[in-house]
């Protein structure tokens, strides 16, 4: 093992005993007892590639994306090198996610994470890819019990064998994007992300959350992985809002 490998997984170590974070090897026993809840997605599928848009994770029809994306981002700069979704955010899946997130049916994550798991790839090192939630603001994350990113990417991991640690964390309340305008979303989460200090120089990082709504904040913590070296970054997410629907809320609440 490199000086520089071993290095990185030290650095790994102390930041998941400083944010208390459980290994993944521990996850059944750290599991909430809500396993018994019946999930009922026997006869769901996940989205293959081509349903939607690899750069910005959005619905595409055929023969609309091109090697420069679909309409919504052609043109733009992406924080990360890809998205892998599992569906729009729509029905059933908009559904699942807010029983998993407001009403503590916390074994969706785990399914959810096993789903993403068979739909991120292969890596090019699995002994350097390195799994990481979204971070979620302490306040937020002692209301609702759990930051179910983090939920998402234990199971993601341990489905295949790979490192998790909680690399972020929320250096400030914010509001949520949908409720801001346009104009004021950069301002809202500026700032607001900071990262544990790891050198992660030639590591593949997944970047876990449950739904991508304007990825403003996903795009922070991309940015910092980029300063700590990060090789390529996938931004795997339960579902995608449809970037219309985003903006019509948005709309609306102002
Ligand atoms: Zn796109």
């Amino acid at each position: 093992m490199s000086m520089a490998l071993r290095n990185t997984l030290h650095q790994l170590g102390r930041v998941t005993r400083a944010t208390g974070q459980r290994a993944a090897r521990g996850l059944d026993t750290a599991w909430p007892s809500d396993v018994a809840v019946a999930l009922d997605a026997s006869d769901w599928r996940p989205d293959e590639d081509d349903d939607y848009c690899p750069r910005c994770g959005v619905s595409a029809g055929p023969g609309s994306v091109t090697a420069n994306g679909c309409s919504f981002c052609r043109g733009k700069r992406q924080p990360w090198d890809r998205v892998t979704r599992l569906s729009a955010y729509a029905e059933p899946m908009d559904g699942w996610v807010k029983a998993m997130k407001f009403g503590g049916q916390w074994s969706w994550s785990r399914w959810m994470g096993g789903q993403l798991a068979a739909r991120v790839g292969e890596p090019i090192d699995p002994a350097r890819v390195l799994v990481t939630p979204v971070p979620m603001h302490w306040a937020r994350r002692w209301r609702r019990g759990f930051n179910q990113a983090h939920l998402i990417a234990l199971s993601l991991a341990k489905h295949r064998g790979w490192r998790c640690a909680q690399l972020f964390r929320r250096t400030r309340h914010t509001h949520p994007q949908t409720a801001v305008v346009h104009s004021d979303r950069q301002a809202n989460v500026r700032d607001s992300v900071a990262a544990h200090p790891v050198d992660l120089d030639g590591w593949q990082v997944i970047l876990v959350d449950d739904v991508k709504t304007t990825g403003a904040t996903a795009g922070l913590c991309c940015r910092l992985l980029r300063t700590h070296g990060a090789r390529s970054i996938q931004l795997a997410v339960g579902a995608v809002a449809d970037p219309l629907s985003v903006k019509a809320k948005t709309q609306r609440a102002d």
